[in-house]
Parts: C-alpha cells; structure tokens; sequence
C-alpha cells in the first residue's frame, strides 16, 4: 500500500509499505477521503510540527479492512470516521477532562495513503461509524468541524448578539456553521477571498466582509450600532471568533467587540504578536486560547453533522488522487482560491 509522507519542504514522497496489521485492541481503515489541514500545509511549505519521514493527513474516512481480535462494535465493512488524537488518559489534564491539552498527545496520522492503523479502536471514542447519510467527504471534515466546535463551546456565545469569524479557511468556516448550528441568529464573517466569503454565504452566514474593500469596524458599526464602554469606542459584537492567523486582524477584533465579550482566538499565528492589553482589560474581554479538541468536542460535532445541521459539501473546492498529492498540497497553498482540497487513495 502508499503513504505520503514528508521528506523536506515542499517535498513529499508517495511510499510504497506493507499493509499494517492490527493488534488485539486495533483496526485498520481503508481510507476513501482525506481533507489537507492548514496544519499540514505548515509542515509542507515550512517544516513546521513535522519530522523528515513522517506521515501526514488526519481529517478522514473510510471503511474498515480488518480487526482486532478483542475489538467488538465493529466489523470489517463498517463506514467510519477516526478521532485522530489519542490522549493517554491518565495525565493531569487528562484527568480534568481536557484531553486536547494531554502531556502524551498520541494520534494516528497517514489518511494520505491506502489505509491507516488505529489503536484501540473504541466506539464512540476514537471511532464513529457513519449513518448511512454521511459521505466519506462529509465525514473527512469532522476533524476541524471538532476544532469549530471547542472554539464556539469556550466562547459560549450570546445567541441573540451578533458573531463575527475573521478568517475564512476551513476551520473559520465551520465555526460560522457551528455558530448557525447552536442557534446563533446573525453570524458575520470576514475574508479577503472572494471564493471564502461566497462559501461562507452558501452555507448559511448572514454577511460577509471583505476587509481591503470595507472598514470592517465602521461597517459593523453602521449596521449593528456601537456600545459604550469606558475609555473606548466600541462595536456591538457580542462574541468574536479569530481564524485567520493574521495578526493584522487584531486591533479590529478587540474594536469590535462589546465590552465583556469572549474572544476565541483559535488560529495560530507562528509568530509572536502585539496586543492591546488596555482594551482587553479595561473592556474585560475574555481571551480565550482554543486548541484542537477534546473526546466530547468530536462527539458533539458528530452528532451535529449526523443531524444533518451542517452543511460541508460546499466548502470542497477541489479533489485529487493520492497519486497527485504534490499538486493537491500546491493547490491547498492557494489561499485565494482554496477551501478544503479532498484527496482520494
Ligand atoms: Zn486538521
Ligand atoms: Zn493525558
């Protein structure tokens, strides 16, 4: 069988290796989609979070191929899903119920290749099998849907507030859906990408801004009003989601933001920024750090998206075979024109 795995930057090479065999608590998946995450294309074009030789791709689905003799739930032939990170369980925070933060963070890579082996293959912990309405796509985005949803759960956003989404890749666009999902009426979400902000629209945000052509703050400011807040000039959004890792964005999100809102900033930057803690303090914004996702995080965007209350279809905006994995990760580079490239063994 194949797996692309990463040899250098912008280099990645399609190996050929035996197929893995399952432990007594394991099972194998035949994968039949894969998404390119944004951290993926970190490790591609930087070499960020990556080791020479190391396999890449978590967000996918498939069918399972074999299993473990002591694994039941599953059979051979069941369409899944794979929690791809393995917290250990046992850690202190682990413990407290935030996997997402374990000292041992394990997880099974390799969803760009032919099959991929995961460990203790639990139902309903680190596999979820399909209904029959969920695609192979669909079912590829519930990685990031997982991230979206631990964002929007920290923020505990105001249903009847406005919300805003800076950036509009595949993780600020689940956001604006989860966002949707829970019930939060008027969802704004702000890109440069005019290819982002009509997928964004499709699936259900109310409206869409392009920062280099509109004052985000002035705009927000006419249509939604402004609040007081002592010492600042404020928006009126009741809860601010950061996902586009520019830290340009900044000062415009704690400007918009009413005084008390929570801030979710999920999007890595990779480079220290500046803020203005006085706005932070003296509106008593609620900065919240949101990273990847714990057990309950994926169990409740799955539900969601079982649900049929998200609509990720749209958000594929192109599709390639394994055998053209260079070309895919070039095409995910494209920020413009990218969402979520689907890659096919
Ligand atoms: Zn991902
Ligand atoms: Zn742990």
């Amino acid at each position: 069988m194949r797996v692309a795995r990463w040899e250098a930057i912008r280099t990645i090479q399609l190996d050929e290796v035996e197929e893995p065999t399952p432990g007594p608590a394991d099972v194998v998946v035949d994968i039949r989609a894969c998404g390119i995450c944004g951290s993926d294309v970190h490790a591609y074009t930087e070499g960020t979070w990556i080791a020479p030789g190391a396999p890449l791709g978590h967000e996918y689905a498939g069918v399972v191929s074999k299993v473990g003799v002591d694994v039941s739930n599953v059979v051979v032939g069941d369409r899944v899903t794979v929690n791809p990170i393995a917290p250990c369980g046992t850690c202190q925070r682990c413990r407290a119920g935030e996997g997402n933060l374990c000292s041992h963070l394990d997880g099974s890579a390799g969803g760009f290749g032919d099959q991929v082996l995961v460990r203790n293959a639990n139902v309903g912990q680190r596999l979820f099998i399909l209904p029959d309405h969920v695609s192979f796509e669909e079912a590829a985005f519930l990685e990031p849907l997982s991230v979206a949803y631990r964002a929007v759960d920290r923020a505990r956003p105001h249903v009847g507030e406005p919300a805003i989404v800076f950036g509009l890749g595949t993780i600020g666009q689940c956001v604006a859906q989860i966002l949707k999902a829970r019930g939060v009426t008027d969802v704004i979400a702000v890109d440069t990408s005019p290819v982002r902000r009509a997928a964004a629209l499709a699936a259900g945000a109310n409206e869409v801004i392009d920062p280099l052509a509109d004052d985000v703050y002035e705009s927000l400011a006419a249509s939604r009003g402004r609040t007081t807040s002592s010492f600042h000039e404020a928006g009126a959004i009741g809860s601010v989601f950061e996902c586009s890792g520019a830290v340009s964005v900044l000062p415009t999100a704690l400007r918009v933001a009413r005084a008390g809102a929570p801030l979710s900033m999920v999007a890595l930057t990779a480079r220290p920024s500046v803020i203005d803690l006085d706005t932070v303090v003296q509106k008593e914004l609620r900065l919240l750090g949101s990273f990847a996702y714990t057990e309950l995080d994926f169990r409740n965007a799955f539900a969601l998206l079982a649900a049929g209350r998200l609509l990720v279809l749209p958000l594929i905006s192109h599709r390639f075979a394994l055998a053209d994995i260079t070309d895919a990760f070039e095409a995910q580079r494209q920020t413009t024109s990218s969402i979520k490239v689907m890659v096919h063994p």
